[in-house]
């Protein structure tokens, strides 16, 4: 058995990664349409119309399918289909030359996920084939195999064909994956011979308590990362001005990333800007500000680009309404991203142009804003971090309960209390990149490994807050468990080996309402509490803590519920098992609670949970709110800028229709907020000399008190972003 760490040797990935490349800076301002083509769209495709469409959208690059799955050009190579429509044409070409000529910059989208009958008569080892041995078709096509020779030898002469002959500024590549198109894995016998060489095991079937498993789940996401690098220099070799642009998708599509092999961390290197996907529809709303936020988090140096797709995935020809398409672009731009608005069946009769228009001039009024949205860094002083190991390899099979939710709980735990900040991978912590935080959070980070550690014990050591909760560092990288807390001389509690599990009808007794961290709990004795609880040892708990267990109260344990008659708190209820365990280390200091706040109130939306999650952030030293918000809404709030610049931006997430349908509805309304107030605070030793409010088209003359600026928004529908000229 390879060691943990030879099994996740993410440095011998990032060498792999090519370090000299041309610049293809021209994506983090350029603002991008990709239209995916079906076989038929070559009967009515017209190259100078498609940039006339490209420039009714503002946009700076029009993306369109070339080849792959179906060839829109006369392709030579044996077995890539030509679209039957094609009729000697050739389109890819025609369009490249429109695009140039008309200003606009050409992005190749290929797909090497499918291919056909004929392919896999000739060569059915290139194909995927489930347990059975048995291959998997998608309409009539095959899905083809990441390990196999349809990606490492077809791929790469289709990519050189379309290079050698195409002036592409950008190459897409669509479901370059596992498990493409709702397909199980793979077990050819390229992925057999693969695996086993580089674990000595078969290939397992799915299941998470078994180290196999996690040891295939991990190789999946390391092929496509070495497909990416083979094809980024391949595309280097052909047309080195090309960027390759290689898709994944990040925390909300874990239930589609994780059977593709898809993490971000291990494109980056690979990728000369980095595109993450966000097109289905059920995940929360906040999933592209997520991604966004991800992606500059994982390298602000790099372009970061999140697709906008017009339509529902299921119903393509269909518009997705247009408030939240238009919230969807909003989250992307406020984070520092650039949106890439995505259209199929543009040329089917049948077909939802309703929100055309609307996009159209959000869009223009990104563009004319570059001030606002393009060349500024984030300036949040609040990291959260996401780990795809826990997700993974402590989450198993059910991620979302056992992981998942704790960070989505933070995530919009900061929503809520309206507290910027970003969203940072584990594997790329460094006390060089946690600096600037003043608070790290590490919601239920279960996984962690011993240099992680190390670091972020320096990080509290040398002044900062750390916020972790439930079982953070009790596992490795690959989920097996410690007997105790990585991080427990940090956070100062020890893991006594058990855990109270379901806890329900229970509460945290408010035993300090003058602790800072019980803030705004002055009319109550309690909040609520549900989930699991850590045990700590008893050294943790002979301290004063200001919050503490109140055990459940049923009428049958386990039941969850009482009877009202007899429905009561005794004395004995309340333990002094602390809920919240703080320590000063170094220079900075911790706080940890030791059960689920964040999942419980990502779960039951229960605002004092939020509210404690947010006390607890704002105990930092020194902690003052950089931009204060009055009024009512559900707001995201983000803040970036540079020397010259300090840009607020405010998303609007206030919209009707809380119900539980099992399929989250689509935002169809924004609840306009009007006169919204808010106080800016400037940075130390700058004042301000112009306010431009973007979308409410006014400028405002700054009026300063005490390093304060009021700013009255008359009108905040999907987005305001408040532009602070300093000097
Ligand atoms: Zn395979």
């Amino acid at each position: 058995m390879l060691s943990a760490d030879q099994k996740i040797c993410l440095g011998e990935v990032l060498k792999k990664g090519v370090t000299t490349m041309p610049d293809f800076n021209w994506f983090k301002s350029a603002l991008i349409m990709i239209l995916t083509m079906r076989a038929d769209d070559a009967k009515k495709w017209d190259p100078l119309e498609l940039v006339g469409l490209a420039k009714s959208f503002h946009v700076d690059a029009l993306g369109f399918s070339a080849g792959g799955i179906m060839a829109f050009y006369p392709t030579q190579i044996d077995d890539h289909p030509r679209s039957p429509w094609l009729s000697g044409k050739d389109l890819v070409g025609e369009t490249v030359e429109a695009l140039h000529r008309g200003g606009l910059r050409a992005i190749g989208r290929i797909d090497p996920s499918l291919a056909s009958n004929d392919l896999f008569l000739k060569h059915p080892d290139w194909f995927t084939v489930d347990a059975n041995n048995c291959p998997i078709t998608v309409h009539d096509s095959f899905v083809t195999c990441p390990n196999g020779n349809y990606y490492y030898q077809f791929i790469p002469d289709v990519i050189k064909e379309i290079l050698d002959n195409y002036e592409f500024d950008g190459l897409w590549a669509n479901a370059a994956r596992f498990a493409a198109w709702h397909s199980k894995q793979c077990f050819c016998s390229v992925c057999q011979e693969k695996f086993e060489k580089a674990s000595g095991h078969s290939i397992p079937i799915e299941s998470w308590g078994d180290p196999v498993w996690l040891e295939y789940n991990e190789w999946r996401y390391q092929c496509i990362g070495d497909w990416m690098r083979y094809i980024h220099d391949q595309v280097q070799r052909v047309r080195s001005d090309c960027a390759w642009l290689p898709l994944c998708q990040v925390v909300e599509s874990w239930d589609d990333s994780r059977p593709g092999g898809w993490d971000p961390d291990y494109v980056l290197p690979h990728a000369d800007a980095m595109v993450l996907e966000a097109q289905r529809r059920y995940p929360n709303i906040w999933w592209p500000g997520l991604e966004a936020r991800y992606l500059r988090g994982l390298n602000p140096e790099k372009a970061a680009n999140v697709t906008v797709s017009y339509f529902f995935p299921w119903w393509r020809f269909y518009s997705v309404p247009d408030p939240e398409n238009r919230l969807w672009i909003a989250q992307i731009v406020a984070n520092g991203a650039r949106p890439w608005l995505h259209i199929t069946g543009y040329y089917s009769e049948l077909f939802d142009r309703r929100g055309f228009d609307s996009l159209r001039k959000m869009l223009k009024k990104i563009k004319e804003n570059p001030d606002a949205y393009t060349g500024l860094q984030s300036l949040a002083e609040v990291a959260i971090v996401y780990s795809r190991f826990s997700q993974d390899n402590y989450g198993g099979e059910f991620p979302e309960k056992n992981y998942i939710n704790h960070f989505r709980g933070f995530y919009n735990a900061m929503m809520v209390e309206r507290i910027p900040f970003d969203v940072i991978s584990d594997k790329f912590l460094s006390m060089e990149s946690l600096r600037r935080y003043r608070v790290l959070i590490l919601p239920n980070m279960a996984c962690m490994a011993k240099k992680t550690a190390e670091t972020i014990a320096e990080y509290v050591k040398s002044g900062g807050l750390l916020i972790t909760t439930y079982k953070t560092g009790l596992f490795d990288e690959m989920g097996k468990e410690r007997n105790d807390f990585l991080l427990a001389p940090v956070i100062s509690a020890s893991y006594s080996g058990s855990t109270l599990k379901n806890i329900r009808a229970a509460y945290g007794y408010i035993r300090n309402h003058d602790h800072p961290i019980c803030r705004s709990f002055e009319n109550t004795e309690l909040i609520p509490l549900v989930g699991d609880l850590c045990l700590v040892s008893a050294d943790a708990c002979r301290n004063a803590h200001p919050l503490t267990l109140i055990t459940s109260i049923e009428g049958k344990g386990g039941s969850g519920i009482s009877v009202p008659e007899f429905n009561k708190i005794e004395r004995n209820h309340i333990t002094d098992l602390p809920l919240i365990i703080e320590n000063k280390f170094g220079r900075g200091h911790s706080i940890f609670f030791p059960f689920q706040p964040d999942k419980a109130a990502y779960e039951y939306g229960l605002p004092d949970m939020f509210r404690l999650l947010g006390n607890a952030v704002r105990m930092a030293p020194g902690w003052k709110d950089r931009v204060e918000v009055q009024g009512a809404g559900l707001l995201d709030i983000s803040v970036t800028g540079d020397e010259n610049r300090m840009v607020i931006h405010i998303l609007n997430f206030s919209s009707p229709g809380s119900f539980n349908s099992g399929q989250r509805r689509p935002m169809q309304q924004i609840v306009p907020i009007h006169d919204l107030k808010m106080t800016v605070r400037l940075p130390r030793d700058r004042t301000c000399n112009g306010v431009k409010l973007v979308f409410n088209k006014a400028r405002v003359t700054p009026v300063i008190k005490d390093g304060k600026l009021p700013i009255t928004i008359p009108e905040l529908n999907e987005l305001e972003s408040v532009v602070l000229s300093l000097k």
